[in-house]
């Protein structure tokens, strides 16, 4: 059936200014680490895409190795843009990138020039795109000195096969010394990826202070805690969810009874705030005016209904925000 997006796509969502920059991202993006593999059902994967862009959101997240198999998650992604998205393009911010391990030997992992132009062209290819919106060096490389990793985005951009770069799981110190050498280069940072949720506060100590001061957008990841900030294990693991289905990045151990019985009091906060779980987790991030978007990765079009929910409510009162804290700290 073709693709005729909402008429409504833009009514209700949000859009906050990325740092300094010129462009706008919605309040809720769509990350497609997880559910867009070769292991991931196609009809279903076409059917989160049209619901996002329907709800209005216009930024999808992948990097080289989402999958399984690696590559797969972009090739997937590329099939759908070219069925319904392709005369959409203008309306899309589209984001990849490298930093982890993707091909056999020495010149498929970390920081390297080598690695991250011949990437970004494998990349473009499984998406059948000629540039994306933002390309991230995906972790910090030990290793590779900072300017040559910063030279190859300010390289990838010049050759217009990027249109912003971003960093992802910097540290704030090396976050301000990329920031610079991308400013000398001419092509300021655009957004840093952290993963950031209540359950996990560590943007908090010092990485958001210098995104503010330097004028970088902010993403965070994980704002579910893959899946664990919302009411699904409340009654043990359903089978569709991740825990069951995938098991490579969250094991069926993480979920102890003492985990349960905070999630329990989150859950009951959040029903009072007349919202799930799922809502009040990402509100929380979006109170916070240095968050330009919360990432979210979504198994079911219906999860992402849910989600955006959230812009419903995204005030919270310091009761609030101290019972939240004191749930999460025992
Ligand atoms: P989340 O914390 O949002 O977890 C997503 C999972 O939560 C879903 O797959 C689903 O799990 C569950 N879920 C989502 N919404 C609901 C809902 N309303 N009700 C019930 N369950 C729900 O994010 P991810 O961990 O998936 O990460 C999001 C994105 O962040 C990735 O796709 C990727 O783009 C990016 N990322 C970046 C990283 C980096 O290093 N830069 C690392 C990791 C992620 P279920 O399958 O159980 O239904």
């Amino acid at each position: 059936i073709p693709y005729h997006p909402a008429n409504s796509r833009y009514e209700n969502m949000s859009y906050r200014r990325t740092g300094n920059s010129g462009l706008l991202l919605p309040e809720i993006s769509l990350g497609l680490w997880h559910n867009f593999g070769h292991n991931a059902d196609f009809t279903s994967a076409r059917k989160i895409l049209r619901q996002a862009f329907d709800l209005g959101i216009t930024h999808f997240d992948l990097a080289n190795n989402y999958g399984p198999p690696y590559g797969s998650a972009e090739e997937t992604f590329g099939r759908i843009m070219k069925k319904d998205f392709e005369m959409y393009r203008d309306e899309l911010i589209i984001s990849t990138k490298a930093g982890w391990d993707m091909w056999p030997g020495p010149y498929g992992n970390f920081g390297s020039k080598k690695y991250l132009i011949a990437s970004l062209d494998q990349s473009l290819k499984r998406m059948g795109l000629d540039y994306v919106d933002i390309f991230y060096h995906h972790r910090p490389d030990p290793d590779t000195p900072l300017e040559e990793t910063m030279g190859a985005l300010d390289q990838i951009v010049k050759q217009g096969k990027a249109l912003y770069v971003g960093i992802s799981q910097y540290s704030a110190e090396d976050t301000l010394k990329a920031s610079k050498i991308l400013r000398s280069l001419g092509t300021p940072c655009l957004i840093h990826q952290p993963r950031y949720s209540m359950m996990d506060r560590w943007a908090e100590g010092g990485l958001l202070d210098t995104l503010e001061n330097e004028g970088i957008g902010a993403i965070a990841f994980s704002p579910l805690e893959q899946g664990i900030l919302t009411n699904k294990y409340l009654k043990g693991i359903p089978e569709d969810s991740r825990i069951a289905k995938d098991g490579r990045y969250i094991q069926e151990d993480k979920i102890t009874p003492k985990l349960i019985s905070k999630i329990e009091a989150l859950n009951n906060l959040a029903l009072k705030r007349d919202q799930s779980l799922a809502q009040m987790a990402i509100s929380w991030l979006l109170k916070d005016t240095r968050i330009t978007s919360v990432l979210v990765g979504v198994s079911k079009a219906s999860q992402l209904k849910d989600n955006v929910g959230a812009l419903l409510n995204t005030n919270f009162s310091s009761e609030e925000i101290q019972a939240i804290d004191k749930i999460l700290e025992k």
